[in-house]
């Protein structure tokens, strides 16, 4: 039974993904919230993995981890940052959980005897989770993103749940589509015809939008949408052109100028309680596409290069934002340059050839063999000619093995997820990720999700935190071997972050009398990082590359 008066906003792709859906739905519960409907976002990816953990960033984009711990799509990540909060796991679904939970019921006789299909009783879960979501946090407004493009075998579940949803709560069921016109160059003229198939596509599911985003290269001018309202029976003022824009952040500006949020809220029949105050966000939009900003440059070692450059934005993305929010917090613009790690392995390569000249070097997160060398190699490089540096997760594990290897002398130091033998393994896997392996359980059994971190007095961390008790969320299966710790502190690293118990080590850094700023966090902190509270730890890190390259 869905809570009484609660409303859902359903969006949807026509004629081609990737334009944008995410954003579309991101704005809109941006709007709504600051017109003072408290919202929650929710994302439907209709694959059959249960979850986003198992893919390959180059298939399908950066994992983003809840605070929860739940391993999910990019998307997630556009959600928090916009709306500026936590979601949980009723925000998320797959096709895979939907049947798992269908299935382990089945099995449980829950279904007392009757025959499972998919219509009704996947519609009915899918339903089901509709409606927990919708019960979150005391949201008055759901946002419900649906996967794929209209006409996918995939999706059409998700669809059909929400045509039931607005056959019992017409008044509190919208359908945004979000489409596609083309101008191709031919022609150089803008054509409407893939959005008039799309939605009529939309209408054999039975259902009908009540608004169409049309996103394009240029604005929708009157007579395409006159076209536009005429043959695809919705309203003119409810067809909101969205052309191209050089920053997403910039979108739920131009959809409150254009009313989108105030026409949804009169097509759901709830009153206008404010004017959206997006001032704070309009500030900081503007700093973050300000390309006339003096200039940072950081250079980002990864690996994830394998299927063309386009891919990497993709990867790293809450890496990438998180820069960006810190350098607009201190009125710079970030050139964010890919280096290759593997490009740093080969004969006779120099690290000094590929990373002169950055004001600051980033190891994001990783897994695997593929490029390790490069990274440690960056990372000596990093430490050496004291560039400013910052190592996430994988990060953090290779600036110990680097500093074992090459301060403290172990020449054979390494992590046993790459040398199962190595003589000193200074990252290593805890005890109860052995079974998990051994087992061959690989799905959301990573330590995942936020844990407390206490900082160290007079450290760096602590500077920058200006707190002696965080939270930061995991992704990981090692850690750093704790019979290390001793031997790597008398060297000179300074583990800064812990567990609370102090077993884990979840900050290393060098002290600023050896170093400008060498950190490396066990944690994401990307992943917490939002438009108008950047993390302080990237922050701190840029202000670090800002003061290097004054001195040059
Ligand atoms: N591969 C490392 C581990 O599993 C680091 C993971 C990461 O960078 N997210 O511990």
């Amino acid at each position: 039974m869905a809570k009484e008066g609660h409303k859902y906003i359903f969006v949807l792709g026509g004629v081609m993904s990737g334009v944008g859906k995410g954003v579309v739905a991101s704005s809109v519960g941006l709007l709504l919230q600051q017109k003072g409907y408290p919202v929650n976002l929710v994302k439907v990816d209709p694959y059959l993995n249960v979850d986003a953990g198992t893919m390959n960033p180059t298939e399908h984009g950066e994992v983003f981890v809840l605070k929860s711990g739940m391993e999910t799509d990019q998307d997630m990540g556009n959600y928090e940052r916009f709306l500026g909060r936590d979601l949980t796991n009723e925000d998320y679904m797959t096709s895979g959980m939907v049947y798992q939970s269908v299935i382990e019921r089945e099995r449980a006789l829950g279904y007392g005897g009757k025959c499972v299909e998919a219509l009704p009783h996947v519609r009915d879960e899918i339903l089901r989770r509709f409606e927990a979501a919708a019960a979150y946090n005391g949201s008055r407004v759901s946002v419900i993103e649906i996967g794929g493009t209209i006409g996918d075998f995939q999706n059409a579940l998700f669809i059909e749940a929400a045509r039931v949803l607005k056959m019992e709560y017409p008044e509190d069921v919208l359908f945004v589509m979000v489409s596609y016109l083309p101008t191709p160059g031919t022609l150089g003229e803008m054509k409407t015809k893939p959005t008039q198939t799309a939605v009529r596509d939309l209408n054999s599911y039975g259902v009908q939008p009540d608004f169409i985003v049309a996103r394009s290269k240029e604005p929708v001018d009157e007579k395409r949408k006159e076209k536009l309202a005429i043959s695809c029976s919705v309203r003119k003022d409810r067809i909101i052109s969205a052309p191209d824009i050089s920053s997403i952040y910039e979108a739920p500006l131009n959809f409150e100028k254009d009313r989108l949020g105030d026409a949804m809220l009169d097509a759901l029949k709830l009153p206008e309680k404010k004017k959206a105050s997006l001032a704070a966000w309009k500030k900081f939009a503007t700093a973050v596409s300000n390309t006339k900003a003096p200039e940072i440059s950081i250079a980002v070692v990864g690996k994830y290069f394998d299927t063309g450059d386009f891919v990497l934005s993709d990867a790293y993305l809450s890496v990438i934002e998180a820069i960006k929010f810190s350098a607009a917090k201190l009125n710079r613009h970030a050139k964010i340059s890919w280096v290759n790690s593997k490009k740093l392995e080969a004969k006779g390569a120099k690290a000094s050839s590929l990373l002169a000249g950055y004001d600051g070097i980033i190891v994001p997160g990783g897994f695997g063999e593929s490029g390790i060398e490069g990274k440690i190699k960056a990372i000596q490089y990093a430490r050496e000619k004291k560039i400013p540096y910052f190592g996430l997760c994988y990060g953090m594990q290779l600036m110990v093995i680097e500093y074992a290897r090459n301060v403290v002398g172990l020449k054979d130091a390494n992590t046993t997820e790459i040398k199962k033998s190595a003589a000193d393994p200074v990252v290593d896997v805890m005890l109860e990720q052995k079974k998990h392996l051994s087992d061959n359980k690989y799905g959301g059994t990573m330590r995942l999700g936020s844990y407390p971190c206490y900082l160290k007095k007079g450290t760096m961390a602590r500077a920058a935190y200006k707190k002696e008790l965080v939270e930061e969320r995991h992704r990981h299966r090692y850690e750093i071997n704790p019979s290390y710790v001793k031997q790597l502190e008398a060297a000179g690293l300074v583990f800064s972050g812990t567990s609370p118990d102090g077993v884990l080590m979840e900050i290393s850094e060098l002290p600023r009398e050896t170093h400008p700023f060498m950190l490396g966090t066990q944690f994401h902190p990307e992943l917490q990082a939002r438009p108008l509270d950047p993390h302080p730890l990237f922050t701190a890190f840029l202000s670090a590359a800002i003061a290097k390259r004054r001195k040059k």
